[in-house]
């Protein structure tokens, strides 16, 4: 890996996730972000999103009253569609034009997949999964990332490299809100020539979003209510407790990761922590789950936490408003019968 001379590198650039045309949340996020960091050290230049696709108007409008102070199109008929080796292509083009001294990603599966090939043609590293995203006095960036099985917060520098790339996850930061009226400026980037080279080698013909169909019931990080089961449920038959309070309260099952790996919840979408889903609903129950670092970066931001452990020491508890100690199927089941009582009136 050759070195840069990091004073030939300003500005922040963010890299826009857009579905069928619209601008996703995170994207919002990590302009503010963006905008934070520029704030602490003006010397790390100005702020920029890139959006790559096609028919990117109202996209470009959403994102230009964002805060950010420009807004960079790519937008041809040849990137309507993802495709990682093509959008990598035109990212290395546009560094390599503009050089932006930090590129920050959501990290949502096309996005990683995007930033860790982008890493290896700019010949940088890859700061990935950041709980947080800080900057030094030197415009230098501490990326923050969970170590050693999530017991350490480590931070990562790239002192000798530029850029300095990042991905964060939905849901890390607030999204940015605009305090001025001023519109940022929108600069085409033409990538003609890129695209018109990666024909020969690259052409993606339909994407198939039937294998990432998302599950039946209201996405955990959409719900008001969050009932979260851990790894001392002890059996798929127990978590169907999880699922009729949930069903009771309007709300969604969350899970810890060894859930997911005794196979009593299908896939990762409704993990919640560092590798899954960040939530902040009003109501967070989380019952027989430990508190470990991975999973509280997830949830710590939700309104009321009431949790359930049969161990009084157990970490979760210093991250709760509600603190029950006890079995968590015990509780549950009397919470359950409870609330049908009331409910029917008897
Ligand atoms: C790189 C990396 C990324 C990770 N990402 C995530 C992530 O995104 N999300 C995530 O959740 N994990 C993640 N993990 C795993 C994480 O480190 C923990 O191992 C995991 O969160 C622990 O899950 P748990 O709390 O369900 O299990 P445990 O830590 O085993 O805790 C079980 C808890 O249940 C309690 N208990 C047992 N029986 C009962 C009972 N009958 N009633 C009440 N309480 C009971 C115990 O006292 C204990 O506190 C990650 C790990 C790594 C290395």
């Amino acid at each position: 890996m050759k070195t840069t001379n990091p004073a030939e590198w300003k500005g922040i650039l963010v890299v826009g996730e857009i579905n069928n045309c619209r601008v996703q949340p995170v994207t919002l996020e990590l302009i503010g972000k963006a905008r934070e960091l520029k704030a602490s050290c003006p010397a790390v230049g100005d702020t920029a999103v890139v959006l790559i696709g096609s028919g990117l108007e109202s996209a470009a409008a959403e994102v230009a009253s964002s805060g950010v102070d420009e807004a960079i199109l790519v937008d041809h008929a040849e990137t309507a569609l993802f495709n990682n080796d093509l959008y990598a292509a035109v990212l290395q083009e546009l560094i390599t034009a503009r050089k932006p001294s930090v590129v920050l990603f959501p990290a949502t599966a096309r996005m990683q997949d995007l930033a860790s090939m982008l890493g290896i043609r700019v010949d940088t590293g890859v700061a990935a999964h950041c709980v947080d995203v800080r900057i030094n006095e030197k415009a230098e960036i501490l990326a923050v990332v969970p170590a050693f099985g999530g017991k350490v917060l480590g931070d990562i520098l790239c002192p000798g490299h530029r850029p300095q790339m990042a991905t964060v996850k939905p849901g890390v930061f607030r999204a940015s809100l605009a305090e001025t009226a001023s519109k940022a400026k929108v600069t085409a980037f033409d990538a003609a020539v890129v695209l018109q080279a990666k024909k020969k080698t690259s052409r993606l013909l339909a994407l198939d979003n039937s294998v990432c169909a998302m599950p039946a019931g209201i996405p955990v990080e959409a719900a008001p209510v969050v009932v979260c089961g851990g790894w001392g449920m002890g059996s798929r038959e127990n978590w169907q407790l999880l699922e009729e309070l949930a069903a009771l309260l309007g709300g969604a099952v969350g899970c810890t990761r060894p859930a997911v790996d005794e196979g009593w919840v299908e896939g990762e979408s409704r993990m919640i922590g560092t590798s899954g889903k960040i939530v902040r609903p009003k109501v967070y129950i989380g019952a027989a789950l430990s508190g470990s670092s991975h999973h509280v970066c997830g949830m710590k931001d939700s309104g009321l936490i009431i949790s359930i452990n049969s161990d009084e020491k157990a970490p979760i508890f210093e991250v709760s408003d509600i603190r029950v100690v006890g079995d968590a199927k015990q509780i549950l089941s009397g919470l359950i019968e409870k609330i049908r009582r009331i409910r029917s009136g008897k």
